[in-house]
């Protein structure tokens, strides 16, 4: 098995939208970057000595409902978190996104418009090797009854149970395991969700102030919203591994281990990776194998 080499896009790409929360109209380009630059976020609004933030868990500054990076007051980006799990799902590991606002567009609420606009610009490999970061021990973080975790595993793979005391999400689990391209067809269209009662809640913070049932499931008491209906009978709890292949996404590099959230969200991933850091002794980086090679040198072993 061979080491897999580092990828970039083959050529820009654009896209406009409106951030969820801040309902304000985006532009965002997404340019090629050259081997071990990682993903890197310009604000092109802003002084350019300042404006450039990397998609590294110590740039993230909020993450109560989404999650945010920057650096001093003035400079974030929202709302990063479906767009990184594309860059993920697609192995894309150096990009530079220049955006002239402060928030990703939240398109339909889910990574599937960011895996097209990928997918139309291509990736190409790069004369460097792609580093993991091989997970070596459990690390784990609670909060009362929820909690995220990490452990030893030979691949990436993510499991999630959420439970809602509401009748249309009820309980769900989830288990997906990264290989080809699994993330497109099992994760990426699972779209953001919402409780009916909850809107309010949010408008009065100022936030999801773009939310419409274009860009996000409205869940009532008796049913969603949402005239289209569900794209899976378990939308919700693939949307929250969703959520957490962008957040873990953050560590800057694939993680080679198992994930397993119990109702967590941004806020617990972000606290997992920083306790994964924390202790140098539970993590290390190790070369990533080529997935693309396990199958083209499959029949070689076979016959050796
Ligand atoms: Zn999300």
């Amino acid at each position: 098995m061979s080491t897999a080499r580092q990828q970039t896009l083959k050529s820009r790409i654009n896209c406009t939208g409106i951030g969820l929360h801040s309902n304000s109209s985006v532009s965002m380009t997404l340019c090629p970057a050259p081997p071990d630059s990682g993903v890197l976020f310009r604000r092109t609004d802003l002084d350019p000595t300042i404006a450039s933030v990397a998609a590294r868990v110590d740039s993230v500054v909020d993450c109560r409902f989404s999650t945010t990076i920057g650096r001093g007051e003035d400079v974030c980006i929202g709302t990063i978190e479906h767009l990184m799990a594309a860059f993920a799902g697609c192995r894309v590991d150096n990009v530079l996104i220049e955006i002239d606002g402060p928030e990703v567009p939240i398109m339909d609420g889910s990574a599937a418009p960011f895996i097209f606009l990928i997918e139309c610009a291509g990736t190409v490999a790069q004369d460097a090797p792609r580093q993991a970061i091989r997970v070596l021990k459990d690390v784990r973080v609670d909060d009362g009854e929820r909690s995220a975790s990490l452990c030893p595993a030979a691949e990436f793979s993510a499991s999630f149970e959420l439970d809602y005391d509401n009748p249309v999400i009820a309980r769900q689990e989830y288990f997906f395991r990264f290989e080809g391209d699994s993330f497109k067809t099992d994760l990426s269209r699972a779209r953001t969700f919402c409780l009916e009662q909850e809107v309010d809640y949010l408008r009065s913070l100022g936030l999801a102030q773009g939310g419409s049932l274009d860009n996000a499931i409205v869940v009532g008491k008796q049913g969603i919203l949402n005239e289209g209906g569900l794209r899976h009978d378990d939308e919700f709890v693939r949307h929250k591994i969703l959520d957490a292949v962008g957040d873990l996404y953050l560590a800057g590099g694939p993680i080679q281990g198992h994930f397993h959230g119990v109702c967590s969200g941004h806020e617990m991933n972000h606290r997992l990776l920083d306790a994964l850091f924390e202790d140098a002794s539970a993590w290390c980086l190790a070369p990533s194998a080529d997935d693309q090679s396990v199958i083209l040198e499959a029949p070689i072993a076979a016959t050796a």
